[in-house]
């Protein structure tokens, strides 16, 4: 699509800089973010609703962000403090000058295990936090769904609660003190408030305590009237700090100030650091999971099983289970908590000391449910991992459920409001009705033990969604209302529900809100427009999808059209909903470029957001853009986000259509071309890799790489393979102990250029034991002896094996990567081409294409089907498979017969390329690995390598390269006994851990030639 295409239809952008960006340089420690692209990054968050803010800081200080935002209130300029911005209710947008906590602020302050006392600071993230607690057996409790996400100041901003709010309540339970900066400057520590104590209090903190008091002393019997006693209510501010009405109590002995500033949505004050009631970690827990036959029935029985005292009752529904069980990762967990096939199932956790007592409770559950008349619907789960497995699956609700793909899509304005238990059934069913007068339906979830079920009507927003929205928040207002519970249970006010507060507080409370904004914030500069005097939910000015919104048509050159519709890959893009599930540091791939830069630049999001509003002209460029171009510099195209966004958005692919547009309008670099048509010169360059060797290695060329053509001068080059038989038998096999292959001595041209495919076995097929050898040129031509080991173990099984080539040309065949990878698309396609017309023979066979190289075979599988989408490509795609994975399916199959020599007793460490952990296929490796005698392998838990193609090799790149290695990979490798084994199966990998540690890695096929009966 070209720049020029795209009509800048929506003008809700001011491109000009704000002054305030001037007088902030100079004076401020940090970042300071007032491009367009920038404050495009910072304009939504998980909600419906997009605004530009003015600018945006991220503090490296308190004192920094003290500073910002004294700049800010002396420009008359608001203020809106921001942690991971997951918040679904539009809190975190405004026009204002955003602070950013998360990459700096996120500090343990003060910390007493023996008083059960933290302070941090705002951006500490609450995964992080309790990683931290743990081994001191404590953890802070109120556990979120988006734990891994969000930090501690927003979660403080909302209220937030978490899954076990039931035994340790909201945030406000669980919040000791906050120190506050208000937009005036003065710095208060806000926390339990005594009247003796106000005489060595400043005069404003005497004012803001007295003031408070006064207004909620004055309202308490309206507080009374209007405050049901529920846990979960966190609209407006909490005026009952003086007398709690819920059934928790904030306090116990003094009222606390600090309970004033919680579920304030950054209205009132800038939170500095927070000082945290931690709790003791329970040493055991069980979970009964209950079957019902229908959802009423699942709703009636929260009341009763409450009264057990488990520590959480979760609901998941049907359709919950239904899009659980669609994906691969999350099916054989749901499965095993199933009886049959029920409406919904309930999540009933008891957690204490005593093991056998918490054993008990499931049998008690057994009994209620007898009593219920639902005998035999408990599925027992006493297992930690069996139940940490389902409760992810549980946490990953909402995003499971956002996967929907198309213009309809889940929205939140109601997703949580709060009804007493006893209505929880009849609720239910009343709002399902109104969704259905509506035209629409809705998917029920989460908190039953506390009667706040998540559920998010399907609304097209662009369309008639604005409509729909305001009459179904009107009739589920009436009902909450009916039956005295609360509209806002849990994910605060924000846009959506502001102006419900008003309906629900009356027009006496609604006015003390007003007065409690004024005595912190008299000029209204703390986020401005939530809880009090907000705009309408459904101002549609202010959505991410205003009037107007459109995108030039699709001029993409992948297909994304199968899976989006006409709108193709801007569809794709606008699938990023911000939750931001992308900014995480545990366990899996996604997103390496944010985890070593914490920048929102590097972020999935980040570059999901910046594409979304250049392909709708919100920004300058299209996507051949300087902003596009900056998001997109350091994704690695890992597709780490294809598998772990929980919306999918592939930005790998999405990458290759910006380099695709990019690289069009502005040229291909000398290093473009050497890394895109490697593939094409190989051949020649093997013919004198002698030479080329030598003259790499000559001092002084590293230098000359880096000036000439842009690779890193620290970087090693791969060396030129040099040539090997590929008759099974010659040259001597490596041992697991790990010496390299010995050249056998015959000299071949290249493995593929001598190999001619194997004529097919004729007739009827092909015999089962047939496999295709896909020599890719990595494989082929640096490291031959990966393809020579590979056919070693086929061959050993008694494989026939066809080294696949193409019919008109000695040079290889080639999957294309190089050329996706600099945006050479249609290079790419004739790459594809030329593969599927020589596949085409194997294919009809149906024998299977076997490769080693996981980047390049699993192009096969992958970014085929969006060169050629089709049957074709389908086909293709249904048979081949790498190496480890064919090998597996072999041997389930019972046609593999591998035998190994007995060994001595050797660790393995396994690294997994980024594009394996993309299909899921790393358990085939560890299971291969485990065949053989004595060797134990243990998987490093890493990101991508780093190196991840050409990026690492880039001059620009090498520090970033390096330090996604250093994120756990090449630490690991180092710290292992130098005997220790190391597997790493993509050839960037292995030479990133060559260059990070010196250690030389193998692929998984080296290692098992080495260990096969001689
Ligand atoms: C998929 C999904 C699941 C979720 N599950 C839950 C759940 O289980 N329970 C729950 O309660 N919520 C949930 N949420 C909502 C959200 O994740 C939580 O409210 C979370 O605690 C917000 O943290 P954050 O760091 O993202 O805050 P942000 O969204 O960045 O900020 C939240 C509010 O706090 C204010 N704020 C932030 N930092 C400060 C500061 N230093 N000083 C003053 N004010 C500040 C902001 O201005 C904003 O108003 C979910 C959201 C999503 C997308
Ligand atoms: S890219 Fe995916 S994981 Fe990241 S915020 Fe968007 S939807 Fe969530
Ligand atoms: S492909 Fe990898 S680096 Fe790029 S956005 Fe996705 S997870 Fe991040």
């Amino acid at each position: 699509m070209s720049s020029a295409a795209v009509t800048p239809e929506i003008k809700r952008v001011n491109f000009a800089r704000h002054p305030l960006e001037a007088t902030l340089r100079g004076n401020f420690d940090g970042e300071i973010l007032f491009g367009a692209a920038d404050r495009g990054r910072y304009a939504t968050d998980a909600s419906i609703y997009q605004i530009m803010p003015v600018g945006v800081v991220v503090p490296r200080t308190a004192k920094a962000a003290a500073i910002a935002m004294q700049i800010a209130a002396e420009a008359g300029v608001p203020i809106l403090p921001r942690g991971a911005g997951t918040s679904q209710c539009g809190q975190t947008v405004g026009a204002a000058l955003v602070i950013d906590n998360s990459k700096y602020l996120n500090g343990i302050l003060d910390f007493d295990p023996a008083a059960q006392r933290i302070r941090v600071e705002p951006g500490m993230v609450l995964d992080h936090l309790n990683a931290r607690l743990k081994k001191h057996g404590l953890w802070y409790p109120v556990d979120v769904s988006t734990s891994a996400q969000a930090t501690i100041g927003g979660m403080a901003g909302n209220n937030s609660c978490g899954s076990r709010s039931i035994v340790y309540g909201n945030m406000v339970h669980n919040v000791a003190a906050i120190d506050a900066i208000l937009a005036d400057g003065c710095q208060e520590r806000f926390g339990e408030w005594r009247e003796s104590e106000l005489p060595g209090r400043s005069q404003r903190f005497r004012e803001l305590a007295s003031g408070l008091r006064q207004i909620c002393e004055r309202e308490h019997d309206e507080i009374a009237k209007r405050f049901p006693p529920l846990l979960r209510r966190v609209a407006g501010y909490n005026l009952d700090i003086f007398a709690p009405r819920d059934p928790l109590h904030y306090h116990s002995e003094a009222p606390n100030l600090a309970h004033m500033l919680v579920g304030s949505e950054g209205t009132l004050a800038y939170f500095q650091s927070l000082y945290l009631k931690l709790s003791p970690l329970p040493a055991h827990k069980t979970l009964g999971v209950v079957n019902f036959p229908s959802f009423h029935q699942a709703m009636d029985s929260a009341q009763h099983i409450v009264k057990l005292g488990p520590s959480a009752v979760e609901l998941v529904d049907r359709t919950m289970i239904e899009l659980a069980r669609n994906n691969p990762a999350f099916r054989p967990v749901i499965d095993a908590a199933l009886i049959g096939e029920p409406d919904a199932i309930l999540l009933v956790e008891f957690s204490g000391d005593e093991e056998a007592a918490l054993v008990r409770k499931l049998d008690d559950l057994d009994a209620l449910m007898g009593d219920l008349v639902l005998s035999k619907s408990v599925v027992k789960m006493t297992h930690a991992g069996a139940q940490k497995s389902l409760w992810d699956v549980r946490k990953a609700g909402l995003n499971i459920m956002m996967s929907m793909k198309g213009e309809g899509k889940p929205v939140s304005f109601i997703e949580d409001c709060c009804v007493p238990l006893e209505h929880l059934a009849d609720y239910t069913r009343r709002l399902t009705e109104v969704f259905e007068k509506n035209g629409t339906r809705g998917t029920w979830y989460a908190h039953a033990s506390v009667g706040t079920l998540h559920v998010r009507p399907i609304l097209n927003m662009k369309s008639d969604g604005a409509q729909k929205m305001r009459a179904i928040a009107e009739e589920a207002a009436e009902l909450v209302r009916e039956y005295k519970g609360v509209y806002s249970g849990e994910h605060g006010d924000g846009l959506v529900r502001s102006e419900w507060i008003a309906p629900f507080f009356g027009p006496k409370l609604t006015q003390a809100l007003g007065e409690i904004k004024a005595l912190f914030d008299p000029d209204n500069l703390m986020n401005p427009g939530k809880i009090v005097r907000p705009s309408k939910q459904d101002e549609r000015s202010l959505f991410r999808f205003p009037p107007g919104y459109a995108t030039p048509p699709d001029a993409s050159q992948l297909d994304w059209r199968t899976d989006f519709g006409e709108r193709g890959l801007a569809a794709a893009a606008e699938m990023c909903n911000n939750n931001g599930h992308c900014r995480k540091f545990d366990a899996g791939t996604m997103c390496p470029s944010y985890r070593v830069t914490r920048d929102e630049t590097h972020l999935t999001r980040g570059r999901a957001n910046t594409l979304r509003q250049a392909l709708s002209g919100q920004i300058a460029g299209g996507l051949a853009g300087e902003a596009v171009r900056e998001a997109m510099d350091l994704c690695v195209g890992c597709k780490g986000c294809k598998r772990e966004c929980p919306t999918g958005v592939d930005m790998a692919k999405m990458k290759i259509e910006y380099l695709h547009q990019y690289k069009k309008e502005h040229g291909y670099s000398l290093r473009d071309r050497l890394v895109a048509y490697l593939p094409r010169y190989a051949p020649w360059f093997a013919k004198v890799s002698g030479l080329i060797n030598f003259i790499q290695e000559i001092p002084g060329t590293s230098g000359l790489r880096d000036s000439f053509a842009g690779f890193s001068a620290k970087r090693t080059l791969p060396r030129w393979s040099k040539i090997y038989s590929l008759s099974p038998g010659q040259g001597e096999r490596a041992r697991v102990r790990g010496t390299s292959l010995q050249e056998s001595g015959a000299p071949h041209p290249s493995l593929l250029a001598r190999g001619h495919p194997v004529p097919l076995s004729g007739g009827q097929g092909v015999s089962r034991r047939e496999v295709a050898l896909f020599a890719d040129t990595f494989n082929n031509y640096f490291e031959s002896e990966n393809l020579r080991a590979a056919m070693d173990v086929l061959q050993h099984a008694g494989y026939e094996v066809h080294i696949t080539s193409a019919k008109e040309s000695s040079r290889p065949l080639c999957c294309g990567r190089t050329f996706l990878a600099t945006g050479m698309i249609a290079e790419a396609k004739k790459e594809a081409r030329r593969t599927l017309d020589a596949l085409k023979p194997y294919v009809e066979k149906g024998v299977p294409i076997v490769g080693l190289e996981p980047s390049c075979l699993l192009t096969l599988r992958d970014e085929f089907a969006a060169l050629f989408p089709g049957e074709e490509t389908r086909a293709l795609a249904a048979q081949a498979f790498l190496f480890e994975e064919f090998l597996v399916r072999e041997k389930q199959a019972g046609r593999l017969q591998l035998r190994f020599a007995e060994g001595e007793t050797r660790q393995a460490l396994l690294h997994g390329h980024c594009h394996q952990k993309a299909f899921g296929v790393m358990g085939s490796v560890e299971e291969v690995l485990s065949w053989i005698p004595g060797l134990s392998t243990t998987p490093i838990e890493s990101s991508c390598c780093g190196m991840a193609g050409a990026f690492g090799y880039e001059a620009e790149h090498y520090e970033v390269s390096m330090a996604m290695g250093e994120l756990s990979l090449l630490p690991a490798v180092r710290s292992s006994p130098s005997d220790t084994l190391i597997v790493a199966d993509g050839t960037s990998c292995r030479h990133q851990i060559h260059d990070g540690t010196q250690r030389a890695a193998q692929h998984v096929a080296v290692v098992l030639a080495a260990a096969l009966q001689p």
